[in-house]
């Protein structure tokens, strides 16, 4: 066996069906007595309803977070914290609210709480995105890390399919690329696996039934699986390409992860056989990156980045600033075939077989 190097996040999780009414016994082991509960527009009455299990303990909501944790809007939100002497936030919601309660726990060291309804995994990570001036940074700190994550299965049952989908997909994204990352180590190769079979099974069953409770669970645990691949190990090219697109285009987050990840993999395909091995196995596939494809093109995912609003000319210019941001990959990056890569993403090409 190879030297590694594992570096276990702190962290509790609670994880089950109606999990939420354990909200106020939570607050309480923080000593909070005064939450701050956030949620976006479209998720305010839901976190309205859930904010009762907070009990004495609810000191207000704030429901105004947005996709990628825009600097003005935390400003705001921090004007709250301090006007209601809050002393720890709950994040009710995906990725974009997960962001806002980090953006606070980074500048105030408040302890977090996230009530996760999506499977982008955010809440599982040390990792912070934040736009300001239309320039979306992203940053690592223990501050930012949540300290309590409760994973309410039911919260998940009205998702839809097509963000259950993209979403699902995001998440095996964290998984894959950590089992040819660089830092990858035993520990986490297992929970990668174990993160893309469950997603990927429960994501076909949900397609079928989206109120299948044992799918949603099954899927909700996978992505808190692959949430903690990616506050474990440092990602590579498709990560670090997605930042590029999502910047440059202001891609959907999602459904663009879900579009390049099968080109990301083809790529790296000879670079990293076992990891190659590990994604094909728990996809039941031959070839790990053909079987990503049919598995989100077989979901219904769009498969095109110009069907997500991509420009034809976005596809040399954004291979240019990928070039010029160095970053390590299994397979060095080289131009011609990078370009080759996106070209393909672009027009939603289904990859060729090994
Ligand atoms: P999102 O949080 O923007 O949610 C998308 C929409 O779905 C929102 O309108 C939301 O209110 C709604 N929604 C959420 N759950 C729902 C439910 N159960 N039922 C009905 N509607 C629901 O999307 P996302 O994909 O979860 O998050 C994307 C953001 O998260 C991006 O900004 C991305 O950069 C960030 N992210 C960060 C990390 C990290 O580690 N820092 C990891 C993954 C994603």
């Amino acid at each position: 066996m190879e030297s590694f190097v594992y570096n276990a996040n702190p962290g509790r999780v609670i994880f089950g069906h109606g999990a939420v009414a354990k909200l106020e016994e939570e607050a309480e082991r923080l000593s909070a007595e005064r939450v701050l509960v956030l949620s976006t527009p479209e998720q305010a009455d839901q976190a309205e309803i859930i904010a009762r299990h907070l009990g004495a303990r609810l000191a207000g909501i704030y429901p105004k977070a947005t996709m990628h944790t825009p600097t003005e809007v935390t400003v705001e939100a921090l004007q709250i914290v301090e006007r209601l002497r809050a002393d720890a936030v709950v994040s009710i919601g995906g990725g974009s609210t997960t962001g806002l309660g980090k953006a606070i726990a980074f500048r105030t060291d408040l302890p977090q709480i996230v009530v996760p309804t999506t499977y982008a995994g955010s809440e599982a990570t040390p990792i912070l995105g934040e736009t300001e001036n239309g320039r979306k940074v992203t940053k690592s700190d223990p501050r930012i890390l949540p300290e309590v994550i409760i994973y309410d299965v039911d919260l998940t049952m009205t998702l839809p399919v097509s963000l259950s989908v993209t979403s699902g997909i995001n998440a095996i994204a964290h998984a894959v690329e950590a089992l040819y990352s660089r830092d990858a180590n035993p520990i986490i190769s297992l929970v990668a696996e174990e993160g893309i079979t469950s997603l990927a099974r429960a994501l076909t069953l949900i397609r079928d039934d989206a109120q299948n409770k044992n799918a949603r669970a099954a899927a909700l645990y996978g992505a808190w699986l692959c949430g903690v691949c990616l506050g474990s190990v440092g990602m590579a090219l498709h990560h670090k390409l997605c930042h590029t697109l999502g910047g440059m285009f202001n891609l959907p987050h999602a459904p663009m992860h879900t579009a390049l990840l099968p080109h990301a993999v083809a790529y790296n395909r000879d670079a990293a056989p076992e990891a190659m091995k590990r994604i094909s196995r728990a996809l039941g596939s031959d070839d790990a990156a053909v079987g990503l494809y049919d598995l989100a093109s077989g979901l219904g995912a769009s498969m095109s980045l110009q069907s997500l609003g991509m420009p034809e000319v976005g596809v040399g210019a954004a291979i240019e600033q990928a070039m010029a941001n160095p970053y390590w990959n299994p397979r060095p990056l080289e131009k011609d075939a990078l370009t080759g890569l996106l070209a393909r993403a672009y027009r939603g090409e289904r990859p060729a077989s090994a």
